[in-house]
């Protein structure tokens, strides 16, 4: 707690104490990837569940764990759709996890950064007529991204993890867990080489969202 203040000096104690997501749920989980562990979680006053997949650290080490805020992708993590990466980064950070032992995925129920699955099928039809992820969001009235992270950064620190292996390209999921208290010693990167389907949707969120991604170009 002591460490939590003194990285975020603008948040009292006591904001940090109050815990609002509760571990309802854990059980172990084998995998084609390795063994884990799965846990559920609820939000106090929402209700909003959380799955985080995970691997604890065997006891005394201290070295930073690799841990994922992966966002909820129908299509993508279970359909495998190609228009997104998604499925591999998901499938990255599990096989990451395994390699090193310990880490964690909390796997965060805000399809289609937030606006649910029907308006992301929506959003789609319009990009098949050419507009972008931005676009035709705010063609539906939407807003580009709704996510917030605070509460999966609580899971990760519930979890046991503080210093930690940012396995994400974007920064605000960064942001979120250094403000949370977490030591974010490095980022991991999850990238893909953008194919006919991916190159559009990588470079908005490269260059109209500020994601590192550094397979993509301008023209790619
Ligand atoms: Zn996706």
């Amino acid at each position: 707690m002591i460490a939590q203040t003194a990285i975020n000096p603008c948040s009292s104690p006591a904001t940090i104490a109050a815990k609002t997501v509760f571990k309802e749920a854990d059980a172990f989980l084998p995998t084609e990837y390795g063994n884990f562990r799965i846990a559920g979680y609820r939000a106090v006053e929402t209700g909003e569940e959380f799955v985080c997949v995970y691997k604890e650290s065997s006891n005394g080490d201290r070295s930073a764990a690799p841990v994922r805020i992966h966002s909820q992708c129908l299509t993508g993590d279970v359909f495998h759709s190609v228009k997104c990466d998604c499925g591999p980064q998901l499938e990255r950070a599990l096989k990451t996890i395994a390699a090193e032992g310990k880490g964690a995925v909390v796997y965060q129920h805000q399809e289609g950064r937030g606006i649910g699955i029907i308006n992301k099928i929506k959003a789609y039809s319009l990009q098949d007529e050419g507009a972008d992820t931005i676009e035709a969001n705010l063609m539906l009235g939407l807003d580009v991204d709704l996510r917030t992270y605070g509460q999966c950064v609580e899971i990760i620190h519930d979890l046991g993890f503080t210093k930690v292996k940012a396995m994400t390209n974007n920064p605000e999921k960064i942001q979120a867990m250094r403000d949370g208290g977490l030591e974010v010693t490095e980022r991991l990167p999850i990238e893909f080489e953008p194919s006919e389907h991916t190159k559009k949707y990588l470079s908005v969120k490269k260059f109209q969202m500020g994601h590192f991604l550094n397979m993509v170009t301008r023209n790619a």
